[in-house]
């Protein structure tokens, strides 16, 4: 059997396997390229060989198959890809096709100013990193908003309030916080059953929400208490949104199953004062206040 030469080998290998491999001359003409660098391009390795790098991405621009070129112009894709092809010896980027695959490309700067081009297909990486972030978002979600009522929970609450309260205390600002708590929300419980209570809760959530700006936060921090931080607002026109709000839910008819169900809430408002030391110093004032509101009758604001 006749030997056959080491180069012959690596050619016909790489012409085999499934990573690309291509060569650029110094006039960015590839000069040699297999079939998975052809692919790169949308076409056959016969079809990409002696193109230059802007024909290859003429035909990937102008075609839906190939390198996914995100630029109005092909002009200005040129540019910025010029301006980074050939700029250090050695560099690895990601790049995604029409097609939906994603490639790890790796070019290096060989003899006489050659462009060893290497891409090794990395779909199904990507596709497992973009799984990973959607289930980290998913948590994330979870562990901050309130399930039934879709607003934030109770720990995120504290956690804004918390940073909000260092915040305004190293600039000196106001902040307020309302407190609320539906009145004799077991009532609804007991005479129309649990489920007309989540309904209540969820409508309760949707409609406070109306009056908010979107830099407060909204919170379920308890079964059927609620409270509201207002960065950059005072007390007393914290008082007025509260008032505003109490109203709003007082004229509330709540749909459910045959009824037409209605409530009413007593709200605790406070604003970080000098003296406050800390963020449960405020809430423990604003249920204070809240306590106040339940005793002088409910269905107002203190
Ligand atoms: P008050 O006016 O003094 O606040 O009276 P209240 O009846 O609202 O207060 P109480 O603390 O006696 O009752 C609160 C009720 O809220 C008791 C509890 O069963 C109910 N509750 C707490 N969480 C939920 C929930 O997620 N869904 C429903 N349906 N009820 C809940
Ligand atoms: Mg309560
Ligand atoms: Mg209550």
């Amino acid at each position: 059997m006749a030997d056959i030469s080491i180069e012959k080998i690596i050619i016909e290998s790489l012409a085999l396997t499934k990573d690309g491999v291509g060569i650029f001359n110094r006039d960015d003409r590839l000069i040699y390229c297999n079939d998975a660098i052809g692919r790169l391009f949308g076409m056959s390795a016969e079809e990409a060989l002696n193109k230059s790098f802007s024909e290859l991405s003429a035909d990937c621009f102008n075609s839906p198959r190939g390198i996914n070129i995100e630029f109005t112009t092909l002009e200005a894709w040129l540019s910025h890809a010029s301006a980074k092809r050939r700029s250090c010896p050695f560099r690895t980027f990601e790049v995604d096709t029409q097609e939906g695959k994603w490639f790890l490309v790796t070019e290096q700067i060989v003899h006489n100013d050659y462009l060893y081009m290497y891409i090794t297909d990395i779909t199904e990486k990507k596709a497992n990193e973009r799984a990973l972030q959607l289930m980290s978002e998913q948590f994330q979600k979870l562990a901050t908003i309130d399930s039934l009522t879709g607003i934030y929970n109770r720990r995120y609450f504290y956690e804004k309030a918390n940073a909000e309260f260092n915040r305004s205390s190293r600039k000196n600002k106001i902040f307020s916080i309302m407190f609320f708590d539906l009145d004799n929300f077991k009532h609804i419980n007991d005479k129309f059953g649990h489920a007309a209570g989540d309904a209540v809760l969820k409508c309760f959530a949707v409609n406070v929400q109306t009056h908010l700006r979107n830099y407060d936060t909204f919170a379920r921090v308890g079964g059927e208490e609620f409270a509201i931080l207002l960065p950059n607002t005072e007390k007393d026109n914290a008082c007025v949104i509260a008032e505003r709000i109490r109203a709003s839910i007082e004229a509330l008819m709540i749909p459910f199953e045959k009824e037409s169900l209605k409530i009413t809430v007593s709200v605790g408002v406070v604003e970080n004062l000098i003296d406050i030391k800390s963020i449960d110093q405020i809430m423990n004032n604003a249920d204070k206040r809240l306590y106040q509101a339940k005793s002088n009758g409910r269905n107002q604001v203190c």
